[in-house]
């Protein structure tokens, strides 16, 4: 089969497009023909370095997915062949002290698709049923594949982790990314107030059009200060951020007292000022978030079919063109996913 795999870190030229043999469907097992999948932050992480991951080489890139299931179980009760399905990427082992407790998303032998195992830039892939979901019927199959790491790591942080009300301000930091992205729409559809930042003004204004209450540009203003303008001088209730260091001091000095920080990535460095007498006598809470599990993605999905949410693709490849699609994913140019089509 067709599929995109690296054979070892560095940049494009470990990247390859060829041929890999089929996953066989193992018991348990659904196997899918995938339409289209798309890019995460991640995908380029495994490119450069994929340190601290345990995996082998060649390995096919991809964590998330959407496309036809090809062959199930005879007795499977819930999927069956021909159904367009959306793929949720982790695989808990389902048997340790965390999975048994029901939160799988802390599972110590977790493996994600095209991280630990063979990924989703590929034909086919066959995974547990349990990974496996009904599309919602209003999205292509690029839109829904966005669904299985962005707005699954976006619902975690802002309905588990921060449990927003729909009264609440819930400030947004960076975006264009998928993350900021999937924040802004279902906290948006959930009925909160949401301020996003940007470096760019034309991404503030895209993010305006799509709902946005407010948009503040890193670049030119002190984010805290303009946030305070729009509060009221109050502050926001949550601040959903993945870009680390470089945003931390203004995150903390815009909550409001007893205010929520929900953290999910460090892309511009991972050790900022902890600023601890501010979280202790504001009683601030920061929370550390990653994916989210199962019962979390029955019910984003169930949420975006009610609200006919869209995610937002920026640009579509062809998997032949997964040069270019990591290109455009590294500029950080890009307003929502970068897409992979992988028709027949
Ligand atoms: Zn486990």
């Amino acid at each position: 089969m067709k599929a995109a795999f690296i054979t070892g870190h560095g940049g494009n030229e470990v990247v390859q497009v060829g041929e890999r043999e089929r996953p066989a469907r193992r018991p348990g097992e659904v196997r899918v023909r995938l339409h289209a999948a798309t890019l995460n932050q991640v995908d380029l992480y495994m490119r450069n370095s994929g340190a601290g991951i345990t995996h082998s080489l060649p390995q096919i890139m991809g964590l998330d997915g959407a496309g036809v299931i090809d062959e199930v179980d005879a007795d499977e009760a819930l999927l069956k062949p021909g159904q367009r399905v959306v793929l949720h990427p982790g695989l808990n082992c389902g048997r340790c002290e965390f999975c048994q407790r029901g939160e799988g998303v802390l599972c110590t032998r977790m493996q994600f698709l095209g991280e630990h195992r063979d990924g989703s830039f590929a034909e086919w892939v066959s995974l547990p049923a349990r990974n496996v979901f009904p599309m919602p019927a209003h999205l292509d199959f690029m839109e829904a594949a966005a669904l299985g790491v962005n707005h699954l790591t976006a619902w975690r942080m802002l309905f588990t982790k921060a449990r927003v009300k729909p009264w609440e301000t819930v400030l947004v930091f960076g975006i264009g990314g998928g993350v900021s992205l999937a924040a802004l729409q279902l906290a948006k559809a959930a009925g909160a107030r949401v301020i996003v930042t940007s470096r760019d003004d034309i991404k503030l204004e895209r993010a305006m059009a799509m709902g946005a209450d407010h948009g503040i540009n890193s670049r030119s203003g002190d984010v805290a200060k303009a946030v305070l303008t729009f509060t009221g001088g109050r502050g926001v209730d949550v601040v959903i951020e993945n870009v680390g260091e470089a945003v931390w001091p203004a995150a903390m000095k815009s909550l409001v007292r007893g205010g929520r920080l929900v953290t999910c990535g460090a892309t511009s460095g991972d050790q900022p000022p902890a600023d601890l007498r501010r979280i202790f006598i504001r009683q601030l809470q920061i929370l550390g978030s990653t994916h989210g599990d199962f019962s979390e993605f029955h019910d984003l999905l169930a949420f975006i079919e009610q609200q006919r949410i869209v995610p937002v693709i920026d640009s579509r490849f062809p998997i032949e063109g997964i040069h270019e699609a990591l290109n455009r994913l590294e500029s950080g140019l890009q307003f929502g996913k970068v897409g992979l089509s992988i028709q027949p």
